[in-house]
């Protein structure tokens, strides 16, 4: 089972892409987290990537798909996959469904996680001072809500167009988004997997 997590900054994909990892098996692919690791690493590709993700600008397609394309064949990525944070362009969606394609599988949902513009900023300011991302400033983050805004208006229709896209309501607690994420997912399990989370 192949699921997208689509939705603006600090919604809080990241900690419910966790959350169903561990409970269906899948494996959490996030290339926001992928580049942060490049970055730490200090690798070529981490240092020009640092510049674009400081800003708050999107690093080019072929570099995250490239990042996917290389993780899609692991082991853990077997029972499928959470997309957290890709695609953001249409380019990076139809590359997605070919690297997909080509291996047999697809993208079995996609749901947006939908907060409210002031509990974003809430969580943004949360985070900075916990985990100290350069990209949660508020210069970056007026550009990544605007981009986000930008690429969801094309990347969102993209999948709308193949199927419906659930909305789940982020701006309730962790474990009430957890309950929202299960009662999409739950029926795909039992379609693709023949039992529910494990
Ligand atoms: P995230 O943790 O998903 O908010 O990503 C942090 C930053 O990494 C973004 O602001 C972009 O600079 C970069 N990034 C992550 N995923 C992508 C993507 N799919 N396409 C382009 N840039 C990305």
């Amino acid at each position: 089972m192949n699921v997208i997590f689509f939705g603006p900054p600090a919604a809080g994909k990241g900690t419910q892409a966790k959350i169903i990892q561990e409970k269906y098996g899948l494996r959490q692919l996030s290339t926001g987290d992928m580049l942060r690791e490049e970055v730490s690493s200090g690798t070529e590709l981490g240092i020009k990537a640092k510049k674009l993700m400081d800003q708050g600008k999107l690093v080019p397609d072929h570099v995250v798909i490239d990042m996917i394309a290389k993780r899609i064949d692991s082991p853990e990525c077997a029972k499928g996959v959470i997309f957290d944070g890709f695609p953001r362009t249409v380019a990076q969606a139809e590359a997605l469904d070919k690297i997909l394609a080509e291996r047999g599988k697809k993208i079995d949902i996609v749901m947006e996680l939908e907060v409210d513009q002031n509990k974003i900023v809430e969580r943004m300011k949360k985070r900075a001072a916990e985990e100290g991302r350069n990209d949660d400033t508020v210069e970056a983050l007026k550009t990544r809500l605007h981009l986000y805004n930008d690429y969801s208006a094309k990347v969102l229709p993209y999948y709308r167009a193949q199927g419906p896209v659930p909305k789940i309501n982020g701006n309730q607690p962790i474990d009430s988004v957890t309950v929202q994420i299960e009662e999409v997912l739950q029926p795909e399990a039992v379609k693709t997997t023949g039992h529910a989370r494990q």
